[in-house]
């Protein structure tokens, strides 16, 4: 989950790098480094810790060059630690590499190296590339990458210099993302667009196994078999300010306040003029028997919604299984099973393996995903894009929300197909769906009470968060959001489950946020939060039927009307908000909360 980053041209290469690793520090952050080719060979500087420790370093000990690449890390195989940052250069100090990704023999790789006389520093896997290219090197260094690319097995994106080709840096890719970027100054590679987006809007994106060969004027592409290949040149709508904070304190808030516009953008693009049959007309869903949908982290609680969504408008069943588990599990899954994907990234690696595992039975893929020519994407056989832009935070929101109301926009489309709602039951709902964007931007004039009462719940042990139906499957990200950047323990739980053991951990220092969208289950939810505050627990209320009055023990949060089907896509911001400004109080690193990375390319 580490990014990457190489830079080859008339500029000097460590102002560069560095400005690209912060916009990729998202993607890893216990330690970096960067390797120029200097005056008198590599230049290599690596620090354990955040990005401002290697600024800090090169700052005292400055190096320049016209080549160089970068590494921000999330240590996979070995700690974090100067020695174990990347960029690794081989023991002849002749070829430099930076790694995203895992290599899995690199045991025995590194053993043979090792019998041959070669001595590694370091404990990662990443060391053993750069060990044996130098091994194999001959004076042609495509001919060595494609050598060594064969010997490797397991997910790598590689940047690649050596000492005798002094104008030469080398992309290679298999199940980790790497992009190439085309500027007037030089040409750049790295793991994610936004690295590069302030130089470039000029785009390839790399498949599996396709070799870049970049000079500093131009790019050529290869196959496995070293003959040259064409390329389709991208070009990348995102604005360089969707990759800045525009004034706020963290990425996340920002994101969170952009979500009326990326609602608006996507439901835009999978409906025109309240018309959303253009979307996948394409898929016969009258073969299907099942959608099984399948995701990690929050794209799976996307899931858990649609899942409420798809069978109440399409009356099909519906499984949702997370990715790491379906791909293990030898799915009953066949050619009448569409298999939904869904990934910000487009990297998640379980999701990939999900996906080829459908494949592979047969199943129809469609993917929902928000970064353009990612592996999920392209591979998916149907794909609908989300128009989030960057996302940058860690913990997501706005991807989030914009794979619910494709989601939502999809399961409308699907049940007007298998003729279960009529012509005008499709239309009332697409006409709430896009009436969302403005009931979001009106629920957003709420942020100044949702901070107050954010700040008062940082002392609380535990927070639990309860809902029935769908505000349950909401209840599963609010819980997720505050547990990754709060580091306050978390539960979600079906209001009705409550009875069968979890309110034996309600006490006094306990918070219950009830999630109360669903008008026919209301009363249920209320029994439920009058059981937890007689055991000592505070409520908070959060929905848009609520017929409570606030008290010393009930607080209550309450959302703009919208169809009960659409009202997670209000609830979570509501939940979004209140994990942010509970983490903002503890004085957290909200955007890169500990542990976590943002695309999870790795197992
Ligand atoms: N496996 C490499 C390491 O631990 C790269 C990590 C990654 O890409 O996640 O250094």
């Amino acid at each position: 989950m580490c990014g990457i980053i190489g830079y080859v041209g008339t500029q000097d290469a460590v102002p560069i790098i560095m400005d690209g690793l912060k916009k990729l520090e998202y993607r890893g952050y216990d330690s970096a480094g960067i390797a120029v080719f200097g005056r008198h060979g590599f230049d290599v500087v690596k620090r354990k810790g955040r990005l401002t420790a290697l600024e800090e370093r090169l700052a005292g000990e400055p190096i320049d060059g016209h080549m160089g690449i970068g590494h921000t890390r999330w240590a996979t195989h070995g700690e974090p630690s100067d020695v174990n940052s990347h960029p690794h250069v081989g023991s002849g100090n002749r070829v430099a590499v930076v790694h995203n990704g895992i290599i899995e023999n690199y045991k025995q790789l590194k053993e043979r190296l090792e019998r041959k006389g070669v001595t590694f520093v370091s404990q990662t896997d990443s060391e053993v590339i750069a060990q044996l290219a130098e091994y194999y090197y001959t004076g042609d260094l495509l001919d060595t990458v494609i050598k060594v690319a064969n010997a490797l097995e397991g997910s790598y994106a590689l940047g690649i210099m050596c000492l005798d080709e002094p104008d030469t840096l080398i992309a290679i890719k298999k199940d980790s993302p790497l992009i190439i970027g085309v500027a007037g100054n030089g040409l750049f590679l790295a793991s994610d667009v936004p690295a590069v987006l302030k130089h470039t809007n000029k785009i390839y994106y790399l498949n599996d196994r396709e070799i870049a060969v970049l000079t500093k004027d131009q790019v050529e592409f290869f196959n496995p078999d070293k003959e040259p290949i064409q390329k389709p040149q991208e070009t990348v709508t995102w604005s360089v300010d969707s990759a800045e904070k525009g004034g706020y304190p963290h990425f996340m808030l920002k994101e969170i306040m952009e979500q009326p516009g990326v609602l608006r953008e996507t439901i835009q693009s999978v409906i025109h003029n309240g018309d959303n049959k253009n979307i996948i007309d394409n898929i016969d869903v009258t073969r299907f028997s099942k959608i099984v949908i399948t995701a990690c982290g929050s794209a799976y609680n996307a899931g858990v919604v649609a899942r409420y969504v798809f069978e109440k408008l399409c009356r099909i069943p519906v499984e949702v299984e997370l990715a790491s588990e379906f791909r293990y599990k030898d799915a009953i899954i066949d050619e009448k099973t569409l298999v939904i994907l869904i990934s910000q990234s487009g990297e998640t690696a379980d999701t990939i393996a999900a996906m080829r595992e459908a494949k592979s039975k047969g199943a129809v893929t469609l993917s929902i995903v928000n970064v353009v020519g990612s592996t999920i994407a392209k591979e998916a056989q149907h794909t609908v894009y989300t128009l989030s832009g960057p996302e940058i935070a860690v913990a997501t929101t706005k991807a989030f929300s914009a794979q619910l109301v494709v989601l939502y926009a999809l399961a409308i489309r699907f049940a007007a197909k298998l003729k279960k709602i009529t012509p005008q039951t499709e239309t009332e709902l697409v006409s709430a769906l896009v009436s969302l964007p403005d009931k979001a931007a009106e629920l957003l004039i709420q942020i100044n009470y949702i901070q107050k009462y954010a700040s008062e719940c940082v002392g609380y042990k535990s927070i639990f968060f309860i809902g029935r139906n769908i505000d349950y499957a909401i209840a599963l990200e609010g819980s997720l959001k505050l547990k990754e950047i709060s580091y306050i323990h978390s539960e979600a739980y079906a209001g009705g489950e409550l009875k069968h053991g979890t309110i034996a951990l309600i006490e006094e220092n306990t918070l219950v946020v009830a999630i109360a969208c669903c008008k026919s289950l209301y009363g249920k939810i209320q029994s439920n939060a009058e059981q937890v505050i007689s055991r000592g627990a505070k409520v908070l209320f959060v929905g848009n039927c609520i017929d409570a009055a606030p008290g010393d023990k009930l607080s209550l949060i309450t959302l703009p009307q919208i169809n009960e089907l659409f009202s997670p896509s209000l609830s979570v911001i509501v939940l979004q908000l209140f994990s942010y400004y509970v983490a903002a109080n503890k004085g957290l690193d909200i955007d890169k909360p500990r542990n976590l990375a943002k695309s999870v390319t790795v197992e």
